[in-house]
């Protein structure tokens, strides 16, 4: 018997990451999981993973940008899981860039998936949450967005993140107010540097020196791994955490009052491998946009 026997999780951006990370744990905890992603194959894998522990899982593509598409996948989990307990609002993008030139499109896309998506996704998840309720049927919800260190701080070239972060961390505020009443808490997470696609360009890979620097710096002495903020998440979505509701939860090893100065020195081992990352992160990135673009 798990915690969550039954319950039906919601997770956007479960292809990959923190959202597979999340889908594993909530399944081993008992949860049924509708997986939502623009990435079908990484989604599916997911699936794969929680179908291992017996539970159902439904796969469903979907772009959180996109109202009717978030809306449909909210749909399909009620219809083939059987209701919408828990959603997870995480599936996001990051995209840097100094003020002087960063391109719209950038600035535009990064708000319509990391703040817009996280609205749409929150909406369609709350009003079927407030239909279970009123139907007697199911008790209450659990929402989680996911937000980041970033959101208490912001630098050269992030600072658009950072924006789009600490909106999610004011709106859970809002909707916490709103939803209480009906039995569904509302909380965000704020995630400090973990090991996933996202993270690489800017953290580098585990092991490299960029990596090790920041292990160095952080006072656990190691990057986060998405069990971690699983771990946070399933707590969240469980009985112990019905009297928590409109909170941000740091969870970054200690690393918000520990970063030291970044070098730029081109000739430093650790910015050569910075800029390697980067460029592996913008192949990512090349093979995604056309997905983000489809909506
Ligand atoms: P990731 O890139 O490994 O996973 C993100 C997933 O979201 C991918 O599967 C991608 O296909 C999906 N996605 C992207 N745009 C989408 C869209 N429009 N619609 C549906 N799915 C979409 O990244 P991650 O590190 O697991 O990030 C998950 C969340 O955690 C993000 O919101 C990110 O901002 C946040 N976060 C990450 C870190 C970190 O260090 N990794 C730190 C703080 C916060």
């Amino acid at each position: 018997m798990g915690n969550l026997d039954g319950r039906v999780a919601l997770i956007t951006g479960a292809g990959s990451g923190i959202g597979r990370g999340t889908a594993i744990r909530l399944a081993r905890d008992g949860a049924n999981v509708c997986v939502v992603d623009i990435d079908e194959d990484g989604a599916a894998e997911t699936a794969s993973s929680v179908r291992e522990f017996g539970r159902d899982a439904v796969v469903v593509r979907a772009n959180v940008a996109s109202k009717p598409q978030v809306q449909d996948a909210a749909e399909r989990c009620v219809a083939e899981l059987g209701g919408l307990d828990i959603a997870v609002a995480n599936a996001g993008i990051a995209r840097g860039g100094s003020v002087l030139d960063l391109e719209l499109k950038d600035w535009q896309d990064q708000v319509d998936i990391n703040l817009t998506g996280v609205f749409l996704t929150v909406q369609a998840a709350a009003q079927r949450m407030v239909q279970q309720g009123r139907g007697g049927r199911r008790p209450g919800g659990r929402i989680i967005c996911i937000s980041s260190l970033a959101a208490l701080m912001a630098g050269a070239g992030t600072w658009g993140y950072s924006a789009t972060k600490a909106g999610v961390q004011i709106m859970v505020r809002g909707w916490a107010q709103e939803l209480g009443p009906h039995g569904i808490t509302v909380n965000a997470i704020g995630p400090g540097v973990i090991d996933t696609p996202l993270a690489h360009g800017l953290a580098g890979d585990t092991g490299g020196p960029i990596r090790q620097a920041l292990e160095q710096r952080t006072p656990v002495g190691r990057a986060g791994r998405p069990s971690d903020i699983a771990g946070l998440i399933a707590f969240l979505s469980g009985p112990d955490a019905e009297f928590m509701t409109g909170s941000y939860v740091l969870i970054d090893g200690g690393l918000r009052d520990a970063r030291g100065p970044i070098s730029m020195d081109a000739s430093d081992p650790l910015v050569r491998e910075r800029i390697g990352h980067m460029q592996s992160a913008a192949e990512r990135r090349a093979r995604l946009q056309p997905l983000i673009d489809e909506r």
